[in-house]
């Protein structure tokens, strides 16, 4: 691995470098059921011509412009042409065949006149009081897509709309980025799962089923490994069992306490360190590396907001590009602080919030209750993180504030 250890990192050096070195993971072929959500690894091409045959775009009757000489005409109504249903119809000069939208038009005719403009003068007569051009409410055969156009280009995210032109131009199997694997780890001593009873000095261990949820949102696949003691033989095989996979979060024993563990075990793992700590609050604790295998590492401080802190910024930021979305800043907006902010020390700092748009359409922001990196109950109504800079004096209600947003477009 080509990068060197970043040193007092700030989060802007630390996208920086991943955008240079996070890469999608592998690649794979999947039928157009299994591929939405899933970000494409090579353009996808129509197999068939959009539309594959010529077709009435409205209701009405199908008809020879030149019958028409630029005013209403009378003709002879020879049948019904339903969406579906082959034909062999042939219009001779005069006649006109109803058809339904969707239906092939019949050869011989060049356009169609809605029905709202028809009023039928006879069993087999019709009026048309209409003077359309040729190709009027009617769609060519391959007029969108011809064999081996684009449908969707590499590096798209498979949406429903994408999903709906890959069916379109008759793309049944497509090559797509596979979801990462991604272990998930807890560590230390006093932990518990959620739903058990707890002990002496013991506590849930409330990242866990966050993460996981988190994982999943973002395009990854959880593979859960659960809970670990700050045990050295205990963490190392589970550490080296997490780095099978394409990208380990472990949580918790990531600091400078006498039972933080989990950098040490990792280094003589083999990982290289993009960072080990972070000019950050909260977050300070925070690494990032690589194995030698490929795994890439996210080592997570314990404390719930720091934790999540560390996936939104750069939890995310890797799984983006291991799945092909490139490992890119996530956007900041700006918006209004509807609160007030504390000022900050050396350290950047990013804070729970609430975004909202206002009744004017302005954006809003709300700080959370702010009672530190290890209190679980601030995130519940965040979707944002506010972002202040570095020795910045506290900001007041009324000033326009940058932060993330938590939840995204996909
Ligand atoms: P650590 O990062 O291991 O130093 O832990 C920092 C703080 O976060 C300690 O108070 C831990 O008890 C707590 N903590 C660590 N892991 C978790 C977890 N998975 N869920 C909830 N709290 C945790
Ligand atoms: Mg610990």
């Amino acid at each position: 691995m080509n990068f060197e250890t970043i040193a007092a990192a700030s989060p802007e050096a630390v996208w920086g470098a991943l955008a240079a070195h996070v890469r999608p993971a592998r690649v794979r072929e999947v039928p157009l059921e299994q591929a939405c959500g899933a970000v494409l690894a090579q353009d996808a091409r129509a197999a068939l011509a959009y539309p594959p045959f010529d077709r009435a775009t409205v209701d009405g009757y199908a008809v020879r412009s030149s019958d028409f000489n630029g005013r209403t005409a009378r003709l002879r109504c020879i049948g019904l042409i339903r969406a579906g249903i082959a034909n062999d119809a042939q219009l001779a000069p005069g006649t006109c065949v109803q058809i339904n939208t969707g239906a092939p038009l019949p050869a011989g005719a060049d356009a169609v006149v809605m029905v709202e403009r028809s009023r039928t003068i006879a069993p087999d007569q019709v009026e048309l009081d209409d003077a359309p051009k040729s190709g009027q409410h009617v769609e060519r055969q391959a007029s969108h897509r011809r064999p081996g156009d684009l449908l969707v280009r590499a590096g798209a995210r498979i949406g429903p709309g994408a999903i709906a032109a890959l069916a379109a131009g008759g793309a049944s199997v497509v090559t797509i980025f596979a979801r990462p694997q991604v272990a998930l780890l807890s560590t230390g001593d006093e932990l518990v799962a959620s739903g058990e009873s707890l002990g002496p000095a013991q506590i849930h261990d409330s990242n866990a089923a966050a993460l996981e949820r988190l994982v999943r949102e973002q395009g990854g696949e959880p593979v859960v490994f659960g809970r670990c003691s700050d045990d050295e033989p205990a963490l190392r095989a589970s550490l080296e069992l997490g780095l099978a996979n394409d990208l380990l979060f472990v949580v918790g024993g990531m600091s400078k306490g006498t039972h933080d563990l989990v950098p040490g075990i990792l280094s003589q793992l083999g990982v290289r360190w993009l960072i080990r700590g972070l000019n950050l609050k909260p977050g300070k604790p925070t690494c990032i590396g690589r194995a030698p295998g490929g795994c890439w590492v996210l080592g997570l401080p314990g404390n719930p907001v720091s934790c999540a802190v560390g996936f939104y910024l750069f939890g995310r930021c890797l799984l983006d590009g291991l799945q092909g979305l490139g490992a890119h800043e996530p956007p900041h907006l700006a918006g209004t602080l509807m609160g007030e902010m504390p000022k900050t020390d050396e350290r950047p700092m990013y804070h729970p919030a609430e975004w909202s748009v206002g009744a004017r359409g302005e954006v809003l922001v709300t700080p959370g209750a702010w009672r530190g990196s290890g209190d679980p109950f601030g995130l519940v109504h965040a979707n944002a993180l506010v972002q202040r800079p570095a020795r910045a004096a506290g900001a007041g209600r009324g000033e326009t504030v940058r932060f993330i947003p938590l939840d995204r477009p996909q």
